[in-house]
């Protein structure tokens, strides 16, 4: 284990495991839909999770990414910037967003409505993570992996400070890392 953490909350065979159980379901889910949904993942945090779930998805799906970014210090939904936009035209699409963690909801609240703006059919989001406690939004993830606590995490794609990504477990750092 990396020696800057503290606790293990969900191992990578509970990862692998819990992906392919979501997998699964989406692919229940969407197998009468005339086409299969187009996977938008956020940068840079769900890469990893990406990577798991489609494994388990069995259906034609493509996938592509965004990279956006809240402004600071606003509460307002629309205020996100987006730093690199999809390749992939979303008129007509199902859309389902893949994300690492569901915090206060802004960014998947923001997301799902620019998604619907630019016309996709539908708009669901699946998340590793969600911490209900800290939500802001009116925002639900449909598809959601674990549930955390108030608790600050890293690990399977999730950084302190651009660290961390790549454990193969999500865990929770010793305390005077956070200072
Ligand atoms: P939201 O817009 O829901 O508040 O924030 C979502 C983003 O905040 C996530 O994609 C993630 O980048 C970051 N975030 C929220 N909680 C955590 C956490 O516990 N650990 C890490 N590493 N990032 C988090």
């Amino acid at each position: 284990m990396n020696p800057d953490i503290k606790t293990i909350l969900y191992s990578e065979e509970q990862i692998r495991e819990r992906s392919e159980e979501l997998g699964k379901q989406i692919a229940e889910d969407y197998r009468d839909r005339p086409q299969a949904p187009l996977l938008v993942a956020l940068l840079r945090g769900s890469v990893p999770f990406l990577a798991e779930l489609i494994k388990h998805i069995d259906l034609d799906i493509e996938y592509d990414f965004m990279d956006v970014t809240s402004y600071e210090g606003t509460n307002s939904t629309g205020d996100i910037k987006i730093l690199k936009d999809l390749d992939t035209s979303v008129k007509g699409r199902d859309i389902l967003v893949v994300e690492d963690i569901v915090d206060t909801g802004k960014t998947v609240a923001a997301v799902r409505e620019m998604l619907m703006h630019k016309g996709a059919s539908s708009v669901k989001i699946v998340t590793l993570l969600n911490k209900p406690s800290r939500r802001t939004e009116q925002e639900e993830p449909d598809y959601v992996g674990f549930f955390v606590d108030n608790l600050f995490v890293v690990g399977f794609g999730m950084d302190f400070n651009q660290k961390y990504r790549c454990l193969p477990y999500i865990g929770v750092l010793k305390d005077e890392l956070y200072q």
